[in-house]
């Protein structure tokens, strides 16, 4: 009998989460029924959209109530199948969540094509990260040669794929990073033509002398004070595809109002479009994501970075630490 190890949601945070609000069991796994796969996980992507999973706030999508598992996405090697798509020995991607092993239809698992890269990378740079990046700039930045692109959370999955596929288009692309080791590799290894320390008390200036041209498309990943920086810069008809708010997400500045007269006034005289977005809304186009970018990651092309944590029981901990920007890349971990 296959034992699996899960890490279950055990209460609700307040603000930060805290270890306490996990809790990891064991069971016995059953058998695979006709079409479905048993799986051993070997990675497990973390992402901060998990914090509004662990949340019953309404969203667009449904909170994991409390005992359930928590939500996730990994690779997996298929132990035994029955579906006809599968066999032992495959490594797939499918939403299993935070578990070592688990029993998944067959129709929910797609085979992971990494066009020679690391397997783990189909949960970042060619997974849904890179992807959301991909299709907000394809979608809705629509970054043209000259412009100045800028993107927050830079040295993340999310935000290096912004700053070097809007440098592949011909724009310039502009970083907002925490710390001098995340600047020092969005300027350096990702090639980003400027980058900002968002955690200088001079912000604003910074960011004001890396724009000279103001700033066309802001990628909106974090909020916060680097969106109170970045409004004053926005040039008419600039884009501002709105993808996340990390800086908000265990609470904070929710519900603020003094953000909103000066943002609604932005938009209105400087006729700017901002659009949210979530990635899965353009699914359809992850096949020519993969096609488009898979050949570009194995000439070197797009460059990443994984911070990858080892042990499942290590999950917790490292889903608080990237809440506050500890992690350095895109968080992984490995399970087995
Ligand atoms: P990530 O960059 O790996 O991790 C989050 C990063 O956010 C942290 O490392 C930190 O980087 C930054 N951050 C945290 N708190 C901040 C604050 N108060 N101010 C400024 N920066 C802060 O994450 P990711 O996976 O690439 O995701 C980036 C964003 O995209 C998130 O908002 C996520 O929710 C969003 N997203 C949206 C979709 C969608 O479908 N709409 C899909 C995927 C991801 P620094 O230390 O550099 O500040």
């Amino acid at each position: 009998m296959t034992k699996a190890r899960r890490i279950l949601l055990a209460s609700r945070p307040l603000g930060e989460p805290s270890a306490a609000n996990f809790s990891m069991d064991e069971i016995d796994l059953p058998e695979a029924a006709e079409g479905e796969v048993t799986v051993r996980v070997r990675y497990l992507s973390l992402d901060p959209y998990m914090r509004g999973r662990m949340s019953d706030a309404k969203s667009y999508a449904a909170p994991v109530p409390v005992g359930g598992i928590m939500e996730g996405e990994t690779v997996c090697e298929v132990m035994k199948s029955r579906h006809n798509d599968f066999s032992p020995g495959d490594i797939v991607k499918g939403r299993t969540g935070w578990v070592s092993h688990a029993v998944i239809k067959g129709d929910l698992l797609r085979l992971v094509d990494t066009h020679g890269a690391p397997v783990s990378t189909a949960l970042g740079v060619l997974g849904m990260p890179g992807f959301t990046a991909w299709s907000g700039l394809k979608f809705i930045g629509h970054p043209k040669s000259g412009e100045t692109v800028a993107v927050a959370a830079a040295s993340g999955p999310v935000g290096s794929m912004v700053g070097q596929l809007a440098r592949l288009q011909g724009a310039r692309a502009v970083g907002i990073a925490g710390g001098p080791d995340k600047c020092a590799f969005v300027k350096d290894e990702l090639g980003f033509d400027a980058v900002i320390d968002h955690r200088s008390k001079e912000l604003a200036h910074d960011l004001q002398n890396a724009c000279l041209d103001g700033i066309d498309v802001y990628f909106e990943n974090v909020g916060g004070h680097v969106w109170d920086a970045v409004l004053p810069l926005l040039n008419q008809f600039g884009r501002v595809p709105v993808c996340g708010l990390v800086a908000h997400y265990n609470g904070g500045g929710l519900g603020e109002t003094d953000r909103l007269p000066a943002t609604m006034s932005a938009i209105l005289r400087r006729s700017l479009t901002v659009r949210g977005f979530i990635q899965t809304e353009f699914a359809q186009h992850f096949d020519e994501f993969l096609q488009d970018v898979g050949p570009l990651v194995a000439d070197g092309k797009i460059k990443y970075k994984e911070d990858i944590v080892d042990g499942l029981e290590q999950a917790p901990e490292a889903l608080i630490g990237m809440l506050a920007g500890k992690n350095f890349g895109k968080l992984v971990v490995k399970v087995s």
